[in-house]
């Protein structure tokens, strides 16, 4: 019976980290995954999270189930981080939340949330997207189509085409955001263009899904929220999922959340109890570990501080780094302007590579970057950068 079930295709991201990790090559250099490197090539815990980590070791009292939607005082400190403390929509008790395993976690009840309370409804996503959305709201059954974002004539967003096709969407269907960061194309609206999307689509009567996987990582952690609260308007309904794995690096713990902003404090009394429904239905209840870290942390003066200053650390580097990499590329005589990499924000930026160009450059150089020419740039280091800007130069030469 088992015997008959055939192999499932490689991840379009995660394969390719197996494949780097059984390549023998000393000179690979692994730009796929984002996950953040500091300039040794290292993901390290950062020290705000090691000393929350150890006292809460010391201060354990119990490992019994926390409850359905996760800690409360995570929750509240989620939410104000989101929207910013004081908020109408916290004050006005507007807010149904859940902690969940991970941005993808949050991405997965919020999709088993819509098929089982919004019947019929389409999500909508940019073209391109992260390559796990379509995976992970196919699975929950949704129908899935895309709206354009990228002009890869001029690396720019695309807006008139995007805000067209959102002019278009009908009453009751979701349309998925990336909150910042974009990813994979590293490029963002504006805020007046936030501003702009968010009373399309209110007039339009279509919900806003966000995913908000890398505050911080764009122009500051209160900065990177403001399309976000361009949506959280008075009387406004969106959806917001979270993550914690890059800003706090804390990609194995699997710390996100989900936040469902109700018309009313009485509807998102109604809606918490359907959120807790489809969370008893998947995984019951969320691991603690992460989240409880990250509360600590949000909740102490210091270790918030400390925090704040890191983000700021990997901010910059990234920065650093796309500077780097422009000039790396002229330096190895690469043709083309590539300064639109630093007008790019978040980890990755699209290099505009084929993909014959990606594969030689896998093949020839053992250098790992995504199918789509999307490279993790915050995986330079001053150490690898000029052989990867010479092995572009030499793919593309
Ligand atoms: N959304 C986007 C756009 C992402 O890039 C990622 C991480 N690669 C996630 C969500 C999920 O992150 P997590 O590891 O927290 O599940």
């Amino acid at each position: 019976m088992l015997e008959q079930i055939e192999p499932a295709p490689a991840d379009a991201i995660l394969g390719l980290t197996a494949a780097f990790n059984s390549d023998p090559r000393s000179e690979k250099v692994n730009l796929s995954v984002g996950v953040y490197k500091d300039e040794h090539g290292k993901t390290p815990i950062l020290d705000c999270v090691r000393t929350a980590a150890t006292e809460l070791a010391a201060e354990a009292a119990t490992k019994s189930y926390l409850p359905i939607p996760g800690l409360v005082e995570y929750r509240e400190a989620v939410c104000d981080l989101l929207f910013g403390s004081g908020h109408e929509v916290i004050e006005g008790k507007r807010i149904a939340s859940a902690q969940t395993p991970g941005g993808t976690g949050a991405l997965r009840v919020a999709g088993e949330f819509i098929k089982a309370n919004l019947p019929g409804a389409t999500l909508w996503h940019s073209d391109p997207t992260w390559p796990n959305h379509p995976n992970v709201f196919n699975a929950c059954g949704l129908p899935l189509k895309k709206y354009p974002y990228f002009d890869s004539q001029n690396d720019r967003l695309d807006y008139e085409g995007m805000l067209a096709a959102l002019k278009k969407i009908p009453a009751g269907d979701v349309v998925l955001l990336h909150g910042c960061c974009h990813n994979p194309t590293g490029v963002d609206p504006t805020g007046q263009q936030w501003t702009e999307i968010a009373s399309v689509l209110r007039e339009r009567g279509v919900l806003p899904l966000l995913d908000f996987a890398y505050q911080g990582f764009a122009d500051g952690i209160e900065e990177d929220a403001a399309g976000l609260r361009a949506f959280s308007t008075e009387g406004a309904e969106l959806m917001v999922c979270s993550s914690f794995s890059k800003n706090f690096s804390l990609y194995r713990e699997r710390v996100g959340a989900l936040a469902i902003v109700g018309k009313t404090a009485e509807s998102a009394s109604a809606l918490q109890t359907q959120l807790n429904a489809v969370i008893r239905r998947l995984y019951s209840n969320p691991p603690a570990h992460g989240a409880e870290i990250v509360n600590k942390v949000l909740r102490s003066a210091t270790l918030r501080e400390q925090w704040i200053a890191d983000v700021a650390a990997m901010r910059r580097r990234i920065n650093n780094m796309r500077q780097g990499f422009v000039d790396g590329l002229a330096e190895a005589g690469v043709p083309g302007d590539f300064s639109f990499i630093t007008q790019q924000r978040g980890m990755f930026s699209f290099s505009g590579l084929s993909k014959e160009q990606v594969e030689s450059l896998r093949d020839e150089h053992a250098v790992y970057i995504v199918g789509s020419g999307r490279i993790n740039v915050a995986g330079l280091t001053p150490t690898n950068l000029k052989y990867v800007a010479e092995a572009i130069g030499d793919v593309v030469g």
